[in-house]
């Protein structure tokens, strides 16, 4: 059984990260999307908020599970017996912050295997801090996050 782990913050999920989920899902037998707690990062949505809209979105694919984790990512993938870690490519501004991720992660464990899909061009100027941003100016957020958690998203960014 081929699964995948997709970890991110996730804060909130989007669009970009949604498509990234239903393409990883057709390749793999399961992906486990990890949504990361990580007490460094601050983020606006807590962890279980995080992980229930995920679950939400991916409520009709039948082989994504949603999970939260702690401390080393490579740690996580081994415990749930998986050995690809997915990733999402936006632009090249991506490139040196993952690829420096990947390189680590391959030298803490050579089993593991990170691989990266490129972004569907639309959703290539979208990230969870854009959508933050814009949905605490009141702005609309509607094409960015998926349709099933926009009001919920909307409610807690609401200025
Ligand atoms: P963000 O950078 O939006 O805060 P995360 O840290 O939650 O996102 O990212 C988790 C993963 O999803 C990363 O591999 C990131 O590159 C990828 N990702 C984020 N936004 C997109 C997008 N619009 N299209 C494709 N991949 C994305």
């Amino acid at each position: 059984m081929k699964i995948c782990i997709y970890p991110g913050s996730f804060d909130p999920v989007t669009n970009g990260h949604y498509d990234i989920i239903k393409r990883s899902a057709q390749l793999f037998d399961k992906v486990i999307v990890a949504v990361g707690q990580n007490s460094s990062k601050k983020t606006v949505f807590s962890t279980e908020e995080r992980v229930q809209f995920i679950k939400k979105v991916t409520e009709h694919l039948p082989n994504v599970e949603v999970e939260s984790f702690s401390g080393l990512l490579v740690d996580f993938v081994k415990e749930k017996r998986a050995n690809v870690i997915v990733k999402g490519l936006r632009a090249v501004s991506d490139f040196e912050y993952e690829f420096q991720m990947a390189s680590m992660n391959h030298k803490l464990a050579p089993n593991i295997e990170t691989i990266f899909m490129m972004t569907s061009i639309k959703y290539s100027y979208l990230s969870s801090s854009i959508v933050r941003e814009v949905g605490r100016l009141g702005g609309c957020i509607q094409s960015l996050v998926p349709e099933v958690i926009l009001e919920d998203i909307q409610e807690k960014l609401r200025p």
